[in-house]
């Protein structure tokens, strides 16, 4: 029996999404508001927006071999239907437009200051990013044409990856595969997907592996540890299949029709592992590919106005909790990340230190002379804005090394100082990273990187061994070495 949806135009359930995306935004948002008014004292409230990633799912075809018939197979590359494609584009506007209103409405909720800068901290960040995919892959077809038993070997898919599990005796319930036999049925599947390659010209311009990353359980020397089986690395968990894989980019696990749609020119069979999908947009790729990248935007009292280096998603919470002014537990990964920006960094220190000014003459004199510095670094004309430093920047790095190395002779400094030493080691390196990144971005070539990263590994040794000058020396090295064009 035809799904009931089948008799409706695209347009009518195109029609339907859109309205969908709109009142469940708007519900989203409502709840959040609703909670921020019924508490507004609340230390952090958290709103989920399920927009763009929907929309970027279902509409994202922007690629040639994306059959925008999904039960047509020859309606990609020319064959595409160009109104179809200028609509989704409108719709994914759409996603994004709704999205954006739904922060505006969390800021007006909050209000803004007379320089439009939102009362409370507002982060909005993502948690990756999207790519569109043109082949559907069926993993237990994958299975089945290479000759594993499936009451051995299990497939678990989630977007592009897959996780593997052998029903290894002792640890499944009532798992019948023996070491012996799991080493073996491991390695054989590894192998299988390894050779898992497209070769059809309507997709890839020559013979392409169509897995990215393949990953297997790490297992003992001796067959006989108790602990065969339960192995774990970096990219196999306690709970990951016994080989986990992340298909390339173009893939995806998800949208296998039924019944199944043949690619263009490729070999008619029953049940094959290619085929054609029918949606557009996917995310779960190796993280490293750029299109895989979140957003990070945030805007409010305590922070900044600029633009920070590449941040890593495990950043955020440490960075909530140090605004917070809770201490992350050890088990938090991630660095918290200076989103007051170096400049106002360097301004807080310097006004923490000025309420320290006491003691002896000495040590006064002492406290003088780093708040003297810091105010040298600070008003320079060395900035180009909060966060990046013009080509004279090196005379910044020069006066936090004095500022650290004034309070570093103070007699039995408070615990405050050496707080404040750590601290300016600390933004000296933000600000050497700054640098590294956008010579990144700027193509800068990659032994001038790699040298400049490796100063600033340097400069964290120092900090590690207690010598914060010569740390700063490194980052002051690392930022010169970067910023050289
Ligand atoms: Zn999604």
């Amino acid at each position: 029996m035809p799904s009931t949806f089948a008799s409706f135009p695209d347009t009518e359930l195109e029609a339907i999404y859109e309205e969908l995306v709109r009142e469940f935004v708007t519900y989203q948002t409502n709840v959040a508001l609703r909670a921020i008014s019924r508490f507004p004292n609340v230390d952090m409230a958290m709103i989920y927006i399920e927009q763009p990633d929907g929309s970027e799912h279902q509409f994202l075809a922007i690629d040639p071999r994306q059959a925008t018939n999904p039960s047509d197979p020859n309606s990609i590359g020319a064959n595409q239907d160009p109104v179809k494609l200028a609509r989704y584009r409108g719709y994914i506007a759409t996603a994004y437009q709704v999205a954006n209103q739904a922060v505006q409405r969390v800021i007006n909720a909050v209000g803004i200051d007379a320089n439009g800068v939102p009362n409370s901290n507002v982060f909005v960040v993502s948690d990756h990013g999207f790519d569109p995919f043109h082949t559907a892959v069926n993993a237990n077809a994958f299975l089945t044409a290479n000759g594993f038993d499936t009451t051995k070997i299990r497939a678990v898919v989630s977007g592009p990856a897959v996780n593997f599990y052998i029903n290894l005796a002792g640890r499944e319930p009532g798992g019948t595969v023996t070491r012996m036999e799991y080493l073996a049925l491991q390695q054989q599947l590894f192998n299988a997907l390894e050779n898992v390659t497209d070769t059809n010209p309507n997709y890839t311009g020559g013979p392409t592996a169509v897995f990215d990353k393949i990953y297997t359980r790490p297992v003992p020397d001796d067959i006989n540890d108790p602990q065969f089986g339960r192995l774990t690395n970096d990219f196999i968990g306690q709970d990951s299949g016994d080989v986990f894989a992340m298909l390339r980019t173009g893939y995806n696990f998800d949208g296998v029709q039924n019944p199944v749609v043949i690619r263009k020119d490729d070999p008619v069979v029953a049940n094959p592992v290619l085929s054609v999908s029918n949606f557009y947009g996917a995310h779960g790729y190796d993280p490293n590919i750029s299109n895989m990248s979140a957003i990070f935007f945030a805007a409010g009292p305590d922070i900044g106005r600029g633009t920070l280096r590449q941040i890593q998603t495990v950043d955020v919470a440490p960075t909530i909790l140090k605004l917070l002014g809770v201490e992350a537990p050890s088990t938090v990964d991630g660095k918290a990340l200076a989103v007051r920006l170096p400049k106002n960094l360097l301004t807080g220190l310097r006004d923490q230190l000025n309420a320290l000014v006491g003691g002896d003459p000495e040590t006064q004199r002492r406290y003088r002379n780093a708040v003297d510095a810091l105010n040298r670094a600070i008003d320079s004309n060395a900035w180009l804005d909060g966060s990046h430093l013009r080509n004279n920047g090196d005379m910044v790095f020069a006066a936090v090394a004095n500022a650290a190395r004034e309070l570093l002779e103070i007699e039995n400094p408070s615990s405050s100082v050496t707080a404040i030493v750590a601290a300016l080691a600390d933004t000296a390196r933000e600000l050497a990273q700054i640098a590294i990144d956008q010579a990144v971005v700027a193509n800068v070539n990659e032994r001038q990187i790699a040298a400049a990263q490796q100063k600033i590994q340097e400069g964290d040794a120092s900090v590690a061994s207690g010598d914060f000058v010569g740390a700063i020396d490194s980052f002051k090295h690392a930022w010169q070495g970067a910023s050289r064009r």
